[in-house]
This record gives C-alpha cells, structure tokens and sequence, in this order.
C-alpha cells in the first residue's frame, strides 16, 4: 500500500506506529486479554486495509491508550483480569476526550441483565461470546456509519418519514402537515432518537445525552417524557418503540 499523505509528511514520527496509527484509516482499539482473540479480530478488520487496530490487553492499558489518542471505536472485551470491561466502559464514558467513542461491547454471558448493564455503562452495542468474526465486522461497520451519522458529517438534518417531517436546523416538527410544538427537552429527545435511529438507545443513554448527565434526575423522567413526546406526535408518536427491559428505539 502506498504511504498516505500524511504519513510521508511526517516521516518518521509515524514509522514506528504505523501499522497501528495510520492517519487515514479508521482506528479502533480492541481491549481484550486473551492473545488469541485480539489477533483475530485484528486480523479480520486490517483485511480490507481501511481499519488499523490497536490491542491493549488490559483495562488499565486501554484507558491510557483510549485517553491519550482516541480512535474512532473501542472493541471492549467484558471479562478482563483486575478492572473489567464494564467499568473501562463507565471510565471512558466519564471522561470528556473519549465519552463520544463508540464502544462496541464482548461479553461471554447472554443474560438480558448483562446487555442492559452493558448499555447502561455507554456501550453502543454488544457481541455474545462465541461470536463469528464475520458477525463482529458487520457490527463495527454499522456502529462506524452511526458514529459518523452524528459525529464530523451529520447526516442531513431533516428527516421525512410517512407522518413526520422533523427540519431539526429549523426546529421545525410537523406531522402530517401540521406543526407540533415540543418543549426544547422534547425536541433534543426526539433529534436524539431520530439520529441513532433503528437502535436501542437505554434510558441512562438518554439522560446523559439529552439532560446531560445529572444523578439528581430520575431515569423514570425519561418515560415521562417519551410518554409526552409519543402524545404529541399522534401517529408517528408509534415510531418511538419500547424496547422491554432496554430503553427506546426510534423505528421507521
Ligand atoms: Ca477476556
């Protein structure tokens, strides 16, 4: 492969990461102690040559790692030795340079507990153990597509559905063509929805992203308020799916 621009300007300096570091190429970071794993995984994201993997092998490592340069997505191992995935997951969510990195999550158990912890850490989606690393692939790709839909190239910002047409640079929400007026609350979680739609998004999720995070707010009034919002807009209110036991999901 030729050096990009990039790595030739900086010549040196990147020689030594190169392989892992290459500027123009996604970043992702695999969190996981067991040797074997991260090989593969490494191994089946370089294949097509558009992803460079970093493997820190322990959650020590990976916040270091994650904090001193984040890449664009965390593969983070559950079941680590000494700080476990979970609370890497918590850690990097706390920390400004890193809170917005997708986190994809493997854990060895299937319990429906283990999934909403592991939302409810920040992760954005998970992958039972045994997975099949053409599965764990289609998984990155899709959280890479969402990461970009509202990170550096938004998506458009009008969403035109079969009822709703929501101009969120114009604030302007209207179902079938008639506007409805939405508390500025209502409106950041319907955007927010909106945007990460066809996906579970927790109620912690939610409050951290459209409150902000404050303890001091209940998850309950999260309900509350898609209970609103669903009032409000009639029936593209049935968009906003209820996701039993995980949180919401905006569906089309
Ligand atoms: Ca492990």
């Amino acid at each position: 492969m030729l050096p990009t621009r990039m790595e030739r300007a900086n010549g040196a300096a990147t020689t030594r990461t190169l392989a892992g570091r290459a500027q123009a190429r996604t970043r992702v970071l695999v969190v996981e102690d067991e040797g074997d794993i991260a090989g593969l995984i490494r191994h089946t994201l370089e294949r097509g040559g558009d992803v460079a993997v970093d493997v820190a092998m322990s959650g020590d490592e990976a916040l270091k790692v994650a904090t001193a340069d984040p890449p664009d997505l965390i593969i983070l191992d559950l079941n680590l030795p000494v700080m476990g995935g979970l609370e890497v997951c918590r850690l990097l969510r706390s920390r400004p340079g890193t809170a917005g990195v997708p986190i994809i999550m493997l854990t060895a158990r299937t319990s429906e507990g283990d999934r909403v912890t592991g939302l409810d850490a920040g992760a954005d989606d998970y992958v039972t153990k045994p997975f099949s690393l053409r599965e764990l692939s289609a998984r990155v790709r899709a959280v890479l597509r969402r990461g970009r839909g509202d990170g550096a190239a938004p998506a458009p910002a009008v969403y035109r559905g079969r009822h709703l047409v929501a101009d969120f640079d114009a604030v302007s929400i209207a179902v079938d063509g008639e506007p409805v007026r939405l508390t500025r609350r209502e409106f950041e979680l319907l955007k927010y929805l909106v945007e990460n739609r066809s996906r579970v998004l927790s109620r912690d999720r939610l409050l951290e992203r459209v409150w902000g995070y404050d303890r001091l707010i209940e998850t309950r009034s999260v309900d509350v308020h898609v209970g609103r919002l669903r009032g409000k807009l009639g029936e593209a209110g049935k968009q906003i799916e209820t996701v039993v036991g995980l949180g919401y999901r905006f569906v089309e």
